[in-house]
């Protein structure tokens, strides 16, 4: 096996596998199938069912797989170990330090005659058996990414355990798991999964910080690290706390999951964990306490969902909504807005916006839609926002043309299209989704960000008026001269190129 934090580069050694490289950018109906006449049918089925697409089916953005790898290396005493062409595990090894993993990707290397001969399976299986050391971890996790899960490769048939080392085999192709928000599902539900069938087998490890006497709900989604704690405020007076986050930073934590009174589906999109908690009869809450109509509703429901007395649940909205009133009232937001992201919490970011003040006319998410999330897209459509689910670049550039906004939030090919016509932009994944969102804290912590960047606009307006066309069209790219357009070669071009379409089509008719 491969570290690649020490070396994260090709492997000169292996040829490309049959199928190498068209995983991305076509052939994704050929891996699909191939996967499915290679016995990966019923796992490609599942998939379809958690993770329905259309009309988009892919956001133009990172590899799937960096949400399941994510996790695991996110997560304590677990060593994550990717199955995959050399150039996948390439790019999602620099992403994964790009986002400061700090921790060694695992790599299993293979090339055409490992891959047909079943060969890279039992690489993969000698290497799990040299990694499961457990005095170093509770856990190994092995992803296959579109190569071997087109070809096969059956982690499912890797031991369950080695030497008290759970091991995890998923398969995560970029054609059955649209994007990387999902993908994250797919490794938290695997490891939800193995767990609940731990606890129903027998006693289970117990967390790590005792636990308190209030009965938990466990949140569902990664968040800003205080939001967890402004949720627990929140729960108090209902004589509630915050459990755990799913996906966990530990294994035990897996059991504090399921041991709560409800679980919070804060990201809508985790359908394969959400079958893991009905699975263990625990209700499921969707929407989330953001802004104050949020927060109203959500803790009305979280409290029917626990059982909790009429006078404590409005204990619990009178504590919290003033406050929360006050903090949106301070913080007011003036601006059209458009605003698009692929990480899941797209929703609950427009409520607070609409929250603030701000005139937002379209929200779009690469997620689809779920039952979770359905409150947020009817509170949305209620105040006049139109809301796309599994939104193409497509849509959401053609959203900000629309309704051209005085500031649009999205990811980085609409930043940059913004940018390019004078219209202030933010990026939603590092500069409004890494804030707090909910409750008090939440309230009022998108002014100061989205305010700064309106009053960019006359910035943008002199760049513009600076640069005028510089750097576009033809003149794009570095030149010694100035570059002389020739429409005339051009349109020579044409002609030549629909007069050989034009014969071609004459000589198949014949
Ligand atoms: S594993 Fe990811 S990067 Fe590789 S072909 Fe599949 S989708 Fe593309």
């Amino acid at each position: 096996m491969t570290d690649t934090s020490l070396r994260d580069d090709m492997h000169p050694g292996s040829s490309p596998p049959s199928g190498d490289g068209i995983g991305c950018h076509g052939g994704k109906e050929e891996l699909r199938k191939a996967a499915e006449a290679a016995g990966k049918s019923e796992t490609i089925a599942r998939y379809a069912a958690d993770y329905p697409v259309g009309p988009h089916d892919q956001p133009q953005s990172m590899c799937p797989a960096f949400g399941s790898l994510r996790v695991g290396l996110r997560m304590r005493r677990t060593a994550t170990v990717l199955s995959g062409s050399a150039c996948c595990v390439y790019g999602l090894t620099f992403t994964s330090h790009f986002y400061g993993a700090r921790r060694s990707v695992g790599y299993v290397p293979f090339n055409s005659e490992t891959l047909v001969t079943g060969k890279l399976f039992e690489d993969i299986r000698d290497a799990v058996f040299k990694l499961a050391d457990p005095e170093k971890y509770d856990a190994v996790v092995v992803i296959n990414l579109c190569v071997p899960t087109a070809s096969g490769v059956p982690l499912q048939i890797l031991p369950k355990e080695i030497a008290g080392v759970r091991v995890i085999g998923i398969d995560v192709p970029g054609f059955g798991v649209p994007t990387h928000a999902e993908a994250k599902d797919v490794l938290a539900a695997a490891m939800l999964n193995y767990a609940r069938r731990e606890a129903e087998q027998g006693p289970v490890q117990a967390p790590s910080t005792p636990r308190g006497d209030r009965p938990t709900i466990t949140l569902l989604g990664e968040m800003f690290p205080a939001d967890p704690v402004g949720i627990g405020m929140l729960l108090a007076p209902m004589g509630l706390a915050a459990g755990p986050a799913v996906p966990t930073r530990e294994w035990r934590e897996l059991y504090g999951a399921f041991d709560c009174a409800a679980v919070a589906a804060i990201h809508p999109f985790y359908k394969a964990s959400i079958r893991e908690f009905e699975a263990a009869g625990r209700a499921i809450v969707g929407s989330a306490p953001v802004g104050r109509d949020g927060t109203e509703t959500w803790l009305e429901a979280i409290g029917g969902a626990c059982g909790i007395s009429r006078a404590m649940i409005d204990a619990a909205k009178n504590a919290a909504l003033p406050e929360i009133s006050a903090a949106l009232a301070a913080a007011p937001i003036n601006g059209r807005i458009t605003l698009s992201g692929y990480e899941g919490s797209e929703l609950l970011v427009g409520r607070l916006l609409v929250e603030s003040g701000a005139d937002l006319r379209y929200v779009g998410t690469a997620c689809p839609r779920t039952p979770w999330s359905d409150a947020d897209r009817a509170w949305l459509e209620a105040k006049g926002v139109r809301v796309q689910y599994r939104a193409s670049l497509e849509h959401d550039i053609g959203a900000m043309e629309e309704f051209s906004p005085d500031l649009a939030i999205g990811t980085t090919p609409v930043v940059q299209k913004a940018k390019a016509k004078g219209i202030p932009a933010l990026y939603f994944t590092n500069l409004i989704s890494a804030r707090p969102l909910f409750g008090g804290a939440g309230a009022g912590s998108l002014a100061q960000v989205v305010n700064a960047a309106i009053a960019g606009k006359a910035r943008f307006d002199a760049m513009r008026e600076f640069f005028d066309d510089v750097g576009e069209g033809d003149k794009a790219g570095i030149w010694q001269h100035t570059p002389v357009p020739r429409p005339e070669f051009r349109d020579k071009f044409r002609k030549a190129t629909a007069a050989q379409t034009k014969k071609r089509k004459s000589e198949e008719m014949v």
